[in-house]
């Protein structure tokens, strides 16, 4: 049940990776802890992830023979998120990824299982837990709840309160009866995620795309609450305009304004094609530093992935509705094929085209041109330098067409902190008793990634900035030392 008054030593604002994390912190200190969330489930954007955590030196890495250190990843980090990368974040997440996430996670039954290569690392890093974003959270959670901490569902937290110029509770609504609620609390850490499914903040980051179609694609619940609140009290909002989009993701036509995008993996092979019928890229390159910018220069800036029958085969929606932690749901990937208006489906290539409007000698052309290098035996293909080893030719109708827009999906900029995560204003000088941690503070002290990440490097910073937060919150208020974790030096 819910009440209207709650007093707690720490209260959390978001119940994903960072408000679980940082609440294990909070009563592993000793102090009593309540984590508010205004969706019915907890997890967060977590929960539905793939999981996939940037851990250094990992036990999975060396079974897999990949030597590999916390000097090589940050030089990768740096090189890769460019000079608004924060390096000091970067540095302190990169030498405790091994003990404090990886191992300490362990000891609450996550498993890591394998890794996938991803661009921008010299050696493969992304390590995934079994279950995926899911099972990661529900030991955690498991973990959190064992502990005695806990969580108060469908409360959303609407406004931070300040007594004497501290900060002192929340004021929050039930939402489900809309009655009002109140929170005093000896320090508040803000994990609301980031604000990537809220589309008019999206747009206001980037105005240069309000002409066209931009999807949201975040948790269900990233709205950006977190960062009008902390602004409210004067907490400092740096780097917004850093969003990361992918943009191999279709609109969710279920949605009524068909604005969620849902990221679609796995179609090796497949090739992309702009409103001109003609390629533009290498498809192997997806990632948001990499196929997004050569999206985002097309006019107009969308693109048609064109996959025959046996490419859909693996065909993988990153959605709850489409995946079940790691288990593909393969007949509401098939409703999504045969009834989305956004995906075109013919028995030949000439349909095809006149159905998704490209000029169709144009279009031919190009399928022509790239089974040919398959046909002839290519390493790769001439056009772009794809590697064609997982390819085959286009040759098994029915052909799809699946229409492919920008989505927001993680938010590289946010709320400015400190390494103990203390919420700093304006002039870089901590708000009292207000914590921030997650991708509230683009995953970690407002900038972690810079303009791109690594992958893996936003569930993972924002695990480990939660337990530092939570660390550092109970400290102020007496309880435990604050966080020290272990070095992988
Ligand atoms: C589909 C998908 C796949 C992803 N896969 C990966 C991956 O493999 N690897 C990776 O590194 N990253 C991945 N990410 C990103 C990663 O999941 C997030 O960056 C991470 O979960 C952020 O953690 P967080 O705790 O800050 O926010 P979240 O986990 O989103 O938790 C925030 C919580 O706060 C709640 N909340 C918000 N506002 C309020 C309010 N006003 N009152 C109360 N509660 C509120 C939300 O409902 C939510 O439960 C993925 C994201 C998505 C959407």
């Amino acid at each position: 049940m819910i009440e209207n008054h709650y007093e707690v030593d720490i209260a959390i604002v978001g119940a994903g990776a960072a408000g679980i994390t940082g609440g294990i912190e909070v009563l592993d200190a000793g102090a009593k802890c309540i984590a508010f969330e205004k969706l019915a489930e907890a997890g967060g954007a977590a929960a539905i992830s793939g999981g996939g955590c940037c851990i250094v030196g990992s036990p999975v890495q060396k079974k897999a023979g990949i030597q590999d250190t916390p000097d090589l990843a940050f030089d990768d980090w740096m090189a890769w998120g460019g000079s608004s990368a924060d390096a000091v974040w970067a540095r302190y997440y990169l030498e405790h990824t091994l003990y404090d996430l990886y191992y300490w996670a362990e000891q609450f039954g996550v498993k890591w299982l394998d890794m996938k290569p991803q661009e921008g690392n010299t050696v493969t890093r992304w390590t995934r837990p079994a279950g995926n974003g899911k099972g990661l959270m529900t030991n955690l959670i498991k973990a959190y709840l064992s502990k005695g901490g806990e969580i108060i569902n469908n409360v959303q937290v609407n406004q931070i309160t300040q007594t004497n110029g501290k900060v002192s509770g929340l004021i929050a609504a039930n939402t489900v009866s809309g009655e009002k609620i109140t929170v005093e609390a000896g320090a508040v850490i803000i994990t609301s995620g980031g604000f990537n499914s809220n589309i008019d903040m999206v747009l206001k980051a980037k105005p240069e795309l309000k002409e066209h179609r931009v999807m949201v694609g975040s948790g269900f619940g990233s709205h950006g609450d977190g960062h009008k609140m902390v602004k409210k009290v004067g907490g400092y909002l740096t780097h917004m305009n850093h969003v990361w989009f992918y943009c191999y993701s279709t609109p969710d036509y279920k949605d009524q304004k068909a604005q969620r995008g849902l990221v679609c993996r796995h179609i090796p092979g497949y090739i992309w094609v702009n409103q001109q019928g003609k390629r533009f890229h290498n498809e192997s390159l997806s990632g948001g530093n990499t196929m997004s910018p050569a999206v985002l220069r097309q006019s107009p800036p969308h693109c048609w992935a064109i996959v025959d029958t046996p490419m859909k085969k693996n065909l993988e929606i990153a959605d709850p509705y489409y995946r079940n932690g790691d288990k593909i749901i393969r007949e509401n990937v098939e409703e999504l094929l045969n009834n989305s208006p956004f995906i075109q489906k013919a028995n030949n290539l000439e349909t095809l085209a006149k159905k998704i409007n490209v000029p169709v000698n144009a279009f031919i052309g190009e399928i022509e041109a790239y089974n040919t290098a398959i046909l002839n035996g290519l390493e790769n293909d001439p056009a772009f330098g794809k590697p064609l080893k997982n390819s085959k030719a286009f040759d098994t109708p029915p052909y799809y067409a699946i229409q492919f827009f920008p989505t927001a999906r993680k938010n590289f900029g946010g709320i400015k902190t400190d390494k103990k995560c203390r919420v700093l204003d304006k002039h870089f000088e901590p708000i009292p008793k207000l914590f921030a941690a997650g991708e509230a503070c683009g995953m970690a002290g407002g900038h972690i990634n810079g303009k791109a990440g690594l992958e893996g490097t936003m569930l993972g910073p924002s695990l480990f900035s939660g337990r530092v937060a939570g660390a550092w919150a109970a400290e102020l208020i007496g309880f435990g030392n604050g966080f020290t974790g272990r070095p992988n030096r």
